[in-house]
């Protein structure tokens, strides 16, 4: 369509919508109401190729993919359907006739944060490169009432509040009312004529609201559908005429509890009642949606794994395997171990974690109790899997049900999500299950969607990429190494940095507009955002800060590379050691930022409430990159992608995707130091090794004491003893033991810096070799490897 006449009808859309579907007048319209609008006009635009997708997958009667996962990290989407439309400046220009600053039309949608962090950051680029690559595909998620809490500080200390996304009308979703399935928790199982009947006590029903997920150019379009929990029963009308209002209201209220909020964990495992029901509902709703739509279709639920790859993201929908048993025995009457195989046959696994507190374990009385029929069920999978194997690994054990071990066994594939990480699960969690199952496990390193992570967010790198190389990079992301020639290139490196500084003084004015702090920004833009955990290291950033600050001030004439350092991110409210670490990082701000001495040096920036927005305009401005886990404690990383393909050098240790990035970027463009993961594991059997570290590194041991003597917290000086104490007696992440090394590339990376040429050199050279880390690979290898699934364009 020619471009004015599509800016005539989607200004008439838009004045149509504001009218007839907000029944707002213009002259009293909100930037809320003006963002419905334009968000109604374009989803309008979305719901063709949506049909199309459909239309074609039931006439091709295709293999579809169900992405199961409990978190979609989605953030907001209204500029990812315009790029993916292609009409994005149609509708910056069309909003500016009626008015109107798309900037700040964009910025009033509210963050979908229906996850913690990278694991849910992951299910959304996947659902953006399965519609990219024409792949049928469903994700199913949990419809939360409350994403990701909140973050503020007061006094410098975490406080939570509640997130409310859905206090606003959510414009993406489609109701369907007519879509749900009754999810029973409880009660007991019975056996008659050889039937086994399970009887719950109590049920929910599950309602499904579907998204359509755009891909690229609009040439496909999936769904994520996401439950809500409603009750059952109809309101009782006889508890509320007789005044009983609370009573009428109960069965609704604990019905709506079960999708009422994200739970904020990362990384570690909660093990609450709730919990496993959360994951039980949204699981058992979908697997009895896709086995409706398989039989809408097909007859013979025998030749399911031929139309349904089912993907576990983590294990939290590992009970997947026994309801599908469940199902196709007790209601679909075929035979259990004949059940058992075809659902093997549909299930793949991906794990995320190494971390031992974070594999998830259910206490066996709860889980019997809650799921009676599931318990029985995973004892015939055990029993089957001890006889035929050998193997002595079981999945109820010490008096707990193992989910790790039961998607394993469940599962045709398990994949890990980088190099390392995935050679690591076969050695450590999984060591001897992978010996009874040697061709199981596979990797599938993860990737981002570059449609977000650089077409939308960095529009300044982004003109410049398709005036050096054209257009055709966003789909095809390996295209970015053309730009390696240009890395020498004088002008293109003055664009390059042009096109840095812009990002720079966005960012400076949204830090100054909401948190009125601003920057140098001719300084090192030194970011660590992600979840505070203590294997991610944020602390030792932290000390090295401080060791910096030292080191400025014996010498204040010096030419230091000026630096700001930024940090981000939420501890989970229960993780205690998080919160302090966040609470010592703005103690130590205060006392940094208000230093006459080092103030044009160095300065700390820690912005509350990281998200994906926020990653969105932190990482394109970003010069240095904070990659700097324990070695073999990270699985992959994902930030570590996102701030390599906008031009941000690293500083990291040999973890997760680090190991692969520094290969595809060359050993000279990245900024390594630390011990291995088999060091570490070394490290860790020496007596006192961090006690050793401290008395043997005279910068780390002043830093110490200066926080242990309350430099950092005059008004209470023993604040920080106990992360002191914890630092000489147990360090467990060997923060103490990989502190010089890291100061001293710091110092190289500060060298490296005072060389323009050089530094943009290296920057490009990242971005023009990042490619590879786009998800469409990712997918690509998924769907070769483990779903055997065509793209149907
Ligand atoms: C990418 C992303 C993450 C994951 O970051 P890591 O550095 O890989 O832990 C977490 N949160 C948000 C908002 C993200 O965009």
């Amino acid at each position: 369509m020619n471009t004015k006449i599509f800016q005539i009808k989607l200004k008439q859309e838009i004045l149509r919508h504001l009218k007839y579907s907000l029944g707002k007048d213009q002259g009293h319209s909100t930037p809320y109401d003006w963002r419905m609008a334009l968000s109604l006009a374009m989803r309008d635009m979305v719901v063709d190729p949506w049909f199309d997708s459909t239309r074609k997958t039931y006439e091709a009667n295709a293999k579809r993919v169900y992405y199961l996962s409990m978190e979609f990290l989605i953030g907001r989407l209204i500029e990812d359907v315009a790029i993916n439309l292609g009409f994005e400046d149609v509708a910056r220009e069309t909003m500016r006739e009626l008015g109107q600053d798309y900037s700040r039309i964009v910025a009033n949608e509210p963050d979908a944060a229906l996850g913690n962090g990278g694991l849910g950051r992951l299910a959304a680029c996947f659902l953006d490169s399965l519609s990219t690559l024409g792949i049928p595909a469903y994700g199913y998620g949990i419809r939360y009432e409350h994403g990701l809490f909140e973050q503020h500080f007061e006094n410098g200390q975490q406080i939570e509040t509640a997130e409310g996304w859905l206090a606003q009308r959510n414009v993406w979703e489609f109701e369907r009312p007519e879509v749900s399935y009754p999810i029973g928790f409880g009660g007991h199982v019975s056996e008659s004529d050889g039937r086994t009947v399970w009887h719950p006590a109590e049920t929910v029903r599950a309602q499904a609201y579907d998204a359509p997920t755009l891909g690229w150019q609009a040439k496909w379009c999936n769904t994520l559908r996401l439950w809500a929990a409603k009750p059952t029963r109809k309101f009782d009308l006889e508890s509320f005429n007789r005044g009983d209002f609370l009573g009428a209201s109960a069965p609704e209220a604990l019905a709506r509890t079960i999708s009422r909020v994200l739970y904020p964990d990362d990384t570690t495992e909660i093990g609450k009642e709730l919990r496993l029901k959360q994951e039980y509902f949204f699981t058992s709703a979908s697997i009895q949606d896709l086995i409706r739509r398989f039989l809408s279709t097909n007859d013979d639920l025998r030749n399911l794994p031929d139309k349904a790859a089912i993907q576990l993201n983590d294990t939290h929908p590992a009970i997947a395997g026994p309801e599908l048993i469940r199902l196709l025995t007790d209601v679909h009457d075929i035979e259990i171990f004949e059940a058992i195989d075809i659902t093997r046959k549909c299930l793949g696994y991906t794990n995320h974690t190494l971390l031992p507190e974070a594999l998830e374990r259910w206490p066996e009385h709860l889980f019997a109790r809650i799921l009676p029929r599931h318990y029985r069920i995973i004892e015939i999978i055990q029993d089957q899997h001890l006889k035929e194997t050998g193997s002595n690994i079981r999945i109820i054990d010490h008096g707990n049900v193992n989910m790790g071990e039961l998607a394993f066994i469940m599962a045709h594939h398990v994949n890990g999500v980088s190099a390392l990480h995935t050679e690591l699960v076969k050695e450590t969690v999984f060591g001897d299950l992978h010996k009874v199952y040697p061709k199981r496990i596979v990797n599938e390193t993860n990737g981002i969607t570059p449609r977000r992570w650089l077409y939308s967010c960095n529009k300044p790198l982004r003109e410049l990429i398709n005036s050096t190389i054209g257009t055709k990079w966003p789909d095809n992301l390996e295209r970015l190494k053309r730009l390696a020639k240009h890395a020498d290139d004088a002008s293109f490196q003055g664009e390059f940095r042009a096109a840095k500084r812009q990002n720079k003084e966005r960012l400076i004015s949204w830090l100054n507009e909401r948190n009125g702090v601003t920057f140098n920004p001719d300084a090192m833009l030194d970011v660590q955002v992600k979840r505070i955990h203590e294997y991610k290291r944020q602390l030792m950033n932290l000390l090295e800060t401080i060791a910096y600050w030292n080191e400025i001030k014996e010498n204040p004439t010096k030419d230091w590379t000026p630096r700001v350092k930024v940090f981000g991110g939420k501890a989970a409210p229960g993780y205690e050691v998080a919160k302090q670490i966040i609470h010592l990082i703005n103690d130590v701000a205060k006392v940094i930022n208000n230093d006459p001495v080092t103030k044009d040096y160095l300065q700390i920036i820690f912005p509350p409430n990281y998200n994906v927005s926020m990653a969105e305009i932190l990482i394109p401005a970003s010069d240095l990159s904070e990659q700097i886990s324990t070695a073999g404690k990270e699985a992959s990383g994902t930030g570590n992608m996102k701030f390599a393909l906008n031009g941000a050098l690293t500083i990291g240790t040999l973890d997760g995707a680090n190991v692969e990035i520094r290969e595809h970027v060359g050993a000279e463009n990245f900024f390594l130091f630390g011990l291995t993961a088999s060091e570490v594991v070394e490290r860790r059997n020496e007596p006192d090794y961090a006690r050793r570290a401290i008395e043997a590194s005279p910068r780390l041991y002043r830093v110490l004491n200066q926080i242990a003597s309350g430099v950092f917290s005059p008004e209470e000086t023993h604040r920080y003893g106990s992360i002191v104490q914890m630092m000489y007696e147990s360090d467990y992440f060997l923060v103490t033991c990989d502190f010089d090394s890291y100061f001293d590339t710091q110092r190289k990376v500060d060298e490296a810096y005072k060389d323009t040429k050089l530094w943009t050199k290296m920057a490009i050279l990242n971005t023009a070799n990042v490619g590879w880390f786009s998800s469409d690979r990712t997918i690509k290898g998924y769907a070769k490897d483990i779903w055997h699934t065509k793209s149907l364009y």
